[in-house]
């Protein structure tokens, strides 16, 4: 089986025995966003991941890299939706789902909306990652979609502790970025 730690294009298909098996194929996906988030942190960076899927293939993966390429805005979901969309001129993500480790922050969900995603999953929520920050949180999905002219379908909590646990132990020993 592959190990899904490498940003950028995967260029062969997981095993379809798996998804027809016992695991669920959003909580399949979100483990590999959410192992993608603790890769992130083994390079230095903050503990987030995102995995885009399309026809139950992953076509592109990319982890937060907001150090050690010293750009604040190079989010997991938007250095995924940059890359993918200049390296294969494909503009338009309708047909395409993005699993985020963590929902998505205002200027991501904002990057969904230009790309006409079509399906958005993510792990805990804004809420969640700002109540570990000491906090108010609100979800910035829904702050976001409903009042953008178009949004993609959202289902969140999927691996919800999971997703906290990487997150919980980041934070308690690092600042936000
Ligand atoms: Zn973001």
């Amino acid at each position: 089986m592959k190990k899904w730690t490498r940003p950028g294009f995967i260029t062969f298909q997981e095993p379809t025995k798996l998804l027809r098996g016992a695991i669920m194929k959003d909580e399949f996906y979100m483990q590999m966003a959410i192992d993608l988030s603790k890769k992130a942190v083994e390079n230095g960076n903050e503990p987030f991941g995102a995995v885009l899927v399309k026809d139950d293939k992953v076509v592109f993966t990319n982890e937060n890299q907001i150090y050690t390429r010293h750009d604040p805005t190079f989010h997991a979901e938007m250095g995924l939706i940059r890359r993918f969309v200049e390296e294969t001129g494909i503009s338009d993500l309708h047909g395409y789902t993005l699993y985020s480790s963590c929902e998505p922050c205002f200027m991501c969900s904002g990057a969904m909306v230009w790309v006409n995603l079509g399906r958005l999953v993510y792990g805990a929520g804004n809420d969640d990652l700002e109540k570990i920050l000491g906090n108010d949180g609100i979800s910035t999905t829904k702050a976001v979609f409903e009042n953008s002219f178009r949004s993609p379908k959202v289902k969140g909590g999927v691996l919800r502790e999971e997703s906290l646990e990487v997150l919980k132990s980041y934070f308690s020993n690092h600042n936000k970025g």
